[in-house]
């Protein structure tokens, strides 16, 4: 029986899409070859390779705006440290806002200096920090739309003169946005795009060849654009995957139709948290996101109970991250809504029966 699939990463893809991925394993294109064997220099990879890069742009409004997509390796994390190598000369302002941020600081730190200019870690991150101040002599400001890990999503941007970076990579796809307010925005392919082994990187060139430092090739953002993203051997069945699911979303109505039923599935799932006495949410109400709902048990004795329930439903994946216990519900573009309604009726059974 297929499960239901609430997966924070690798997450969930489209069924269609799986097939069509399968197919291409035995027989790509009809080319006789298949995806895991064929050159990625090949007619057929090159075009699937600029076709995804156009698709990711034509997604984002970002056409003819002077922004380039790579499909990169090294995940979400080698991006930290990309980001800070390519564009920190003295210093750069980060929010942090969970795990992910934290270790984008990190990483930013060991380039420059790093001014944090506001912080959730104190109320362990279930919340967004806002009215911060960023300052003008930074190279550029970081945030993170959406912490995967504890549940929060940014739902309005500081606007700053200063160039913006993103880690999108858990909502990227997921909701409309200006995203031409932001300079850089990457993310790692296996939260809302594709597979795990390869990273989405959508950068303005002209942020580019500012920093004095000298930046290995395999580092640098422009050799991968001069190279049209065929620096080295690129991952070409995670890009032909991840492209598989652009053109799904593009057949779905693209981004706005999307977030249509991505902000029915929260709402179904939320309102449930709300008004069932055996469930408390995590995060303050205002931040809490569309993507990964997070919540627990009111009380702890019916654990047993509601995890036999969810098996029995074929509910996979709602754990909760390691560093936060409780339950996580991650809702990424390919997650049904009849899916949210299972989870529901297990959760409204748990309390008709305790
Ligand atoms: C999962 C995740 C990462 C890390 O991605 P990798 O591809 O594993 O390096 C970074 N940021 C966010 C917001 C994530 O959800």
């Amino acid at each position: 029986m297929k499960k239901h699939n609430f997966s924070a990463g690798p997450c969930i893809l489209p069924q269609e899409v799986i097939q069509e991925a399968s197919q291409a394993v035995l027989d790509f294109n009809n080319t006789g070859l298949s995806i895991l064997e064929i050159s990625h220099r090949s007619k057929d990879f090159v075009a699937v390779m600029e076709d995804a890069r156009q698709l990711a742009l034509e997604l984002l409004g970002l056409e003819g705006k002077g922004y380039k997509a790579l499909f990169l390796q090294g995940g979400a994390s080698l991006e930290f440290l990309m980001v800070a190598y390519n564009l920190l000369e003295k210093k750069a302002a980060y929010l942090n806002t969970g795990t992910w941020s934290a270790k984008a600081i990190k990483e930013a730190r060991l380039f420059g200096e790093v001014n944090v200019v506001a912080s959730s870690e104190d109320k362990k991150f279930n919340f967004i920090p806002k009215g911060y101040m960023i300052p003008t002599d930074v190279d550029y400001f970081h945030c993170t739309s959406n912490n995967t890990i504890f549940g929060t999503q940014m739902k309005v941007f500081p606007s700053t003169p200063k160039p913006m970076v993103c880690d999108m990579s858990s909502d990227i796809f997921s909701r409309e946005l200006d995203f031409s307010k932001f300079d850089l925005i990457y993310a790692g392919a296996q939260k809302n795009m594709g597979p795990a082994g390869t990273t989405l990187v959508i950068v303005k060139e002209d942020l580019l060849g500012k920093v004095t430092r000298q930046i290995p090739s395999m580092l640098d953002y422009k050799v991968h654009i001069e190279k049209d993203s065929m620096f080295n051997t690129p991952a070409v069945y995670p890009v032909y995957v991840s492209y598989l699911t652009l053109k799904w979303l593009k057949a779905q109505g693209g981004i706005k139709a999307i977030e249509e039923k991505n902000e029915k599935k929260a709402a179904l799932l939320y309102s449930e948290i709300d008004i069932n006495p055996l469930f408390k949410g995590y995060t303050a109400t205002e931040d809490r996101s569309i993507m990964n709902a997070t919540f627990n048990l009111t009380d702890e004795s019916l654990k047993e109970d509601f995890e036999t329930m969810l098996k029995e439903a074929g509910i996979n994946g709602l754990n909760g991250h390691r560093s936060v216990g409780g339950y996580r519900a991650s809702m990424y573009n390919a997650l049904p809504l009849e899916s949210v309604q299972v989870l529901v009726d297990v959760m409204s059974d748990l309390e008709r029966k305790a």
